[in-house]
């Protein structure tokens, strides 16, 4: 079983407890120019900042692995090959800085991806996440939670105690789903 995070929202942190006993494995996968900046309420989200590096480098210490999510956090299938290559080289480098190493796995910013987008991308990562599941699409894990495999992948981007957006995976619920899997 692999969790991932999208993003780097700083709640994912705040609730870094929740997976102490999770035996599956953990990726982060981190826009590095939203790094400690706040995040305005919107209808994805409620209003919450971003990890700082700090709080990145604890999670990376428990066990966690760092991914790569750009840098700008833009579609690449509107990029040209140019700014593809910015975007990479230039997360890698602030990952190098903080981290000490460079990610080996990336994931696409809004899950979108094309032949080109794969051809630059696969240059630079072993593992680049290229699946069809939207952003927010967390039915699948509500609705057959028994049916889950140990070869899932569950995606998530934030998470919150109450009333949770549509890119918010409930506390509680998402608890309940631990124990299930
Ligand atoms: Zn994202």
């Amino acid at each position: 079983m692999i969790i991932h995070f999208d993003d780097g929202r700083e709640p994912v942190y705040k609730y870094r407890d929740i997976f102490k006993d999770f035996k599956g494995s953990i990726v982060w996968f981190i826009s590095t120019s939203t790094i400690g900046k706040k995040q305005e309420g919107n209808r994805y989200y409620t209003p919450h900042n971003y990890a700082t590096w700090d709080q990145i480098r604890e999670c990376r210490d428990l066990g966690w692995e760092i991914g790569n999510h750009s840098h700008e956090h833009k579609r690449f299938i509107a990029m040209t090959e140019e700014e593809m290559i910015y975007n990479i080289e230039k997360s890698q480098k602030i990952f190098q800085d903080e981290l000490g190493e460079k990610p080996t796995k990336f994931a696409y910013p809004f899950g979108k991806f094309d032949a080109k987008t794969e051809e630059v991308v696969m240059r630079y990562f072993d593992y680049r996440r290229n699946t069809k599941r939207e952003d927010g699409n967390y039915g699948v894990y509500k609705e057959r939670p028994e049916q889950l495999t140990d070869k899932e992948l569950l995606i998530f981007h934030s998470l919150a105690e109450k009333n949770p957006k549509s890119c918010e995976y409930k506390v509680d619920e998402l608890k309940k789903l631990l124990c299930m899997i």
